[in-house]
């Protein structure tokens, strides 16, 4: 994976020059595996209920361009997305709708997903997890087009190539895995533990920022379409010309994690980036130990939605089998008023891994399952029939 950026001044969605910068983005990037035969997932991002014109969703025109281009090479496109709220016939259909993507299947050869069903997807070196649910069609295809669209999110700060992978989980999972993290720091590092286990499947990632969504929700004439092969690049270079710093940004933490380096995050080719670097951007105060779960509502979603592990201290026999294995160490070792030595969870730090309750070797620990994680797990369930 190299890091060049594809750059592209692009005023509007005008279908025909947005099909020449995908088709200059292949051939200048090297693009691998989208041949005849192959069945491509185009990877959008369709918040619940967005509408085309509001900059907060993939543009349609940019959707169609690709699917032309790509159903040109003999491959098949399927386009989907799993927004907020429940991962289903009914709801999706709404979400093709409003956003625009009924139409491109219309007027192309692409399918829109149909498949509601998710897989588990192992994270074995995972820093945020060790798994994640995710659509099972992003498993079943050959490859991936991430096209996400150049948004700033009054919590979830930049978003763009890593972020939009975040809807590759299905449905309601979302909040729950959202509501496990403390900090933007730790949903960051989750999105990294995504794409790294992802990034042998996707291609190309292209970000949309022709009409981006500044943080107050109002769009921005930006003006720039960019593509890479490494989510990396394309997320360093946009964060250059959306102005946020890179000590704020996802990026800090792929150089902290080792997988990038500071001195080669991205080379820019096709258009000079200095065209975009005046760009009138709304400012955001994110940062990286922004907490998530300030909110009222977030807490009680919390509560109401995670399974976690409890460990009643006159069961356990105090061996520490828990607290040497807990990835986030989060279980400390304490003594109780008789002396005897037990484990203490602290759940402000707990990744609700389950490493624990697996492990003990006592089976002294428990899970404590709250009726809104059963309703998700059922959902999950009833979508794979
Ligand atoms: S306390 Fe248990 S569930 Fe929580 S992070 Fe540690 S091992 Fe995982
Ligand atoms: S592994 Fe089980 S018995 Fe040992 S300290 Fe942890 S909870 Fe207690």
């Amino acid at each position: 994976m190299n890091n060049f950026v594809n750059l592209c001044k692009q005023e509007d969605y005008d279908i025909a020059s947005l099909e020449q910068f995908v088709l200059d983005s292949i051939s200048r990037l090297g693009v691998k595996g989208l041949k005849a035969g192959s069945t491509v997932l185009v990877k959008v991002n369709l918040p619940y209920l967005s509408k085309v014109n509001d900059a907060n969703t993939t543009n349609p025109n940019l959707v169609a361009a690709v699917v032309n281009v790509v159903s040109n090479m003999g491959a098949k496109c399927i386009v989907a997305d799993s927004p907020f709220g429940n991962f289903n016939e009914t709801n999706m259909d709404k979400v093709y709708f409003s956003t625009g993507m009924l139409e491109v299947a219309n007027t192309t050869k692409c399918e829109l997903n149909s498949d509601f069903s998710s897989v588990n997807l192992a994270i074995p070196d995972g820093v945020r997890t060790h798994s994640l649910p995710i659509i099972s069609i992003a498993q079943k295809v050959d490859c991936i087009i991430n096209l996400a669209k150049l948004k700033i999110d009054a919590q979830l700060g930049y978003c763009g190539a890593l972020s939009n992978l975040f809807g590759l989980l299905p449905g309601q999972t979302k909040n729950l895995y959202l509501n496990r993290q403390n900090t933007l720091k730790d949903f960051y590092n989750l999105l990294i533990d995504l794409y790294e286990t992802m990034s042998d499947k996707i291609v190309l990632n292209i970000v949309d920022g022709v009409v981006a969504r500044q943080v107050d929700g109002t769009p921005n004439l930006l003006s720039v379409l960019a593509s890479s092969t490494n989510a990396y690049a394309i997320d360093s270079q946009m964060l250059k010309i959306v102005g946020i710093q890179q000590e704020n940004s996802v990026i800090k933490l792929a150089i902290d994690r080792q997988i990038v380096k500071e001195s080669n995050l991205y080379h820019a080719m096709g258009e000079s980036e200095l065209n975009f670097a005046n760009a009138d951007f709304l400012p955001t105060e994110i940062k990286l130990d922004s907490k998530l779960k300030d909110g009222i509502s977030n807490k009680i979603y919390f509560n109401m939605h995670q399974q976690r592990v409890v460990i009643p201290c006159k069961k356990c026999k105090g061996c520490g089998v828990c607290a040497e294995l807990c990835p986030a160490k989060a279980i400390t070792m304490k003594f109780d008023k008789s002396g005897e030595l037990f484990a203490e969870v602290d759940y402000k730090k707990c990744i609700y891994c389950n490493m624990c309750y697996l492990k003990c070797p006592y089976k002294v620990i428990s899970l404590n399952t709250p009726i809104g994680y059963k309703q998700i797990v059922k959902q999950l369930e009833n979508s794979k029939e």
